[in-house]
């Protein structure tokens, strides 16, 4: 229960909620546990008097007696329903929140999280186990108040009649056995716990097959993958069932047990009431109140069950709230009203990390020095694999350097306010994602202080309105989500319009690996050279044509800058740029020693 505190503090708003849920529960449980023992052992004798006594009941009084019946039930009814209705409503808006509170946590971790960890099992996390969560706590939302009330209020019975007849004292002895009940709810609770952690990272892991699978339908196609795939899904679908099975066998092992030592219960009582003489109507409310007394411990141990496994759902939730946000913004951060664009980068080494732990982890950046002056335009050439995107990364904090710093117009980047920085930084990377929106929407981003026609504008300068006139509903249309509808060099375009609307002093522009038309690849070109105009650019070059618009070249190859020059500079004296540019000119490569 410990564990569960620290999320008590969402019910503030609902308190009044709250309250009222507790209120009912325990009117339900006294009801229950107090009422229906009492009232057998007060009406019963009254309606049906024993013989001798003789006494015949008035009609009236009789309705007044047996009216007690439905009263007593639409009291217990009432208040159980509305006990359910509000602590149910509590639940699920605490869990929302918890919900909200993840998916929050999820757009503020550094993008090195989402790299070590796999997209199914996240979306497992964040709908899978609040899934299960949610539905426990409609399960355990029904009892958790009413039956330790109703309990309290049987034992409370109990005593009552053990105090008038002294010879029903006895049935007290046979609460004894509650207490033997504890030992198979907590052994069987923790055993619970671990299966139930066991199921959901199963249920990961099958989402994570599944979500795999789904984003890579051309490649399951076009590699005849489909067994290998479907074999792959069955795997984690049988493991799924095995460990959900396991917990299917916890979960109900308890019940029988708590039922078998309460029959012990129960048959001891009847036993000594058997032996020592006590008549029928004295024994049925004591029945009664037994059964009102064994069945909340019973139900307990089940609710008990299902908060272990509440618990092992919400530790994978905690598993994601209590990673540390190592990139985030300082607590007072430097003014960025007017941003030159010199970037510094001071001795910079960065390493993804190793998530086996067991081998050297190579730097992808390492001990890099690099200015760029204002308004110059940087192109970054060199084998795949040599660290540029990685360098390109560490400018809008993708990534923070392992080592030493990056500067912009002489501040730390650690210094701005991430959501400054990342203003003063546009991304046109070589396959923009595009949400499942309109065109407009999609060249917007979010950015509201701009004006439609300034989109349209933008499109213009990024020669994409061409394209998109054509569509049938214009800047209305909807893209769908990846935008496979879309070419690459088209998809290069919208991420052109979106930084022409961004205008932000600096721009790191990743170019298109796969091939373009000719007709794209100037027109690419084209909007680029407006685009780059007084602006900082770093340019990931994957097509020597476009390094025309480069004051200068870097040439980057296993995490270090090897050569720094113009082209002419660079072809005479680099090895490696010469090969490079060679190949992709059709020119025989010159031979490297
Ligand atoms: P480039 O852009 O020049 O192709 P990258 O910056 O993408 O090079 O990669 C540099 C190095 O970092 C490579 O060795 C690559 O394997 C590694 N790397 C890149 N991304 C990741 C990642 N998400 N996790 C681990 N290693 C990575």
């Amino acid at each position: 229960m410990k564990r569960l505190f620290p999320y008590f503090k969402f019910l503030r708003p609902h308190w009044l909620a709250f309250a009222g849920a507790l209120l009912c529960g325990i009117i339900y449980g006294a009801a229950s546990g107090f009422g229906l023992p009492y009232m057998i052992d007060q009406v019963f004798p009254r309606i049906f008097p024993r013989s001798d006594e003789n006494v015949g009941v008035e009609l009236w009084t009789l309705v007044l007696y047996v009216s007690w019946f439905p009263a007593v039930f639409a009291v217990r009814g009432l208040s159980g329903y509305f006990n359910v209705y509000l602590i149910n409503y509590c639940g699920v808006k605490v869990l929302e929140r918890i919900r909200l509170q993840v998916f929050d946590k999820l757009q503020r971790l550094p993008l090195a999280f989402h790299h070590r960890n796999r997209e199914g099992d996240l979306l497992s996390r964040v709908m899978g186990d609040t899934a299960q969560l949610q539905a426990i706590v409609l399960q355990v939302g029904n009892e958790i108040v009413k039956q330790p009330v109703t309990f309290i209020g049987a034992m409370s019975a109990l005593l009552f009649m053990a105090l008038k007849d002294e010879n029903l004292a006895f049935v007290l002895l046979s609460l004894v056995v509650i207490p033997l009940c504890v030992f198979p709810v907590r052994r069987i609770g923790n055993m619970l716990m671990k299966r139930a952690l066991l199921m959901q990272e199963q249920a990961g892991s099958m989402t994570a097959v599944l979500s795999e699978n789904l984003s890579a339908a051309r490649e399951v196609r076009a590699f005849n993958l489909e067994d290998r795939e479907r074999n792959r899904f069955r795997k984690s679908s049988e493991d799924f069932f095995m460990a959900r099975m396991k917990v299917v066998k916890y979960a109900n092992l308890l019940t029988p047990l708590i039922e078998v030592i309460t029959a012990v219960g129960v048959s001891a009582a009847i036993f000594q009431a058997s032996r020592k003489g006590v008549h029928l109507d004295a024994v049925i409310p004591v029945i009664v109140a037994l059964y009102m007394s064994y069945e909340p411990v019973k139900k307990l141990g089940g609710i008990h069950n299902q908060i272990k496994q509440a618990l092992a759902s919400l530790d994978r939730l905690d598993d994601i709230l209590d990673v540390p946000e190592t990139i985030a913004s300082p607590s007072v951060p430097c003014d960025m009203d007017d941003v030159r664009g010199e970037i510094t980068f001071e001795g910079v080494s960065y390493s993804y990390d190793n998530s086996d732990g067991d081998s050297e982890c190579i730097p992808a950046v390492a001990n890099l020095n690099l200015s760029l002056k204002a308004g110059e335009t940087v192109a970054l050439v060199g084998p795949s694999g040599g660290g540029k995107s990685t360098l390109a990364g560490l400018l809008p904090r993708f990534y923070d350097p392992s080592e030493g710093k990056v500067l912009l117009d002489g501040v730390d980047l650690r210094k701005f306010s991430l959501r400054d920085l990342r203003e003063s930084v546009a991304l046109v990377p070589q396959r923009p994602f595009l949400f499942d929106a309109t065109v407009r929407e999609n060249v917007f981003m979010g950015q509201t202080d701009h004006s439609d026609s300034e989109v349209e504008q933008v499109c213009g300068l990024a020669y994409a309105d061409e394209f998109i006139k054509e569509f049938r509903h214009g800047y209305d249309e909807r893209l769908g989500e990846d935008g496979s509808r879309l070419s690459g060099g088209q998809l290069q375009r919208i991420a052109l319009a979106r930084a022409f609307l961004k205008n932000a002093p600096i721009l790191v522009f990743d170019e298109a690996t796969s091939a373009l038309d000719a007709e794209s690849e100037d027109k690419i070109r084209d909007a680029m050279a407006k685009l780059i105009e007084g602006k900082t650019t770093l340019l990931i070059a994957h097509r020597f044509s476009s390094l025309k618009l480069a004051h200068r070249i870097l040439v980057m190859d296993q995490g270090r800058i090897i050569a720094d020059g113009s082209h002419e500079k660079l072809h005479r004296e680099c090895d490696l740029y010469r090969t490079l540019y060679d190949s992709q000119f059709g020119a025989v490569p010159q031979s490297e020693d």
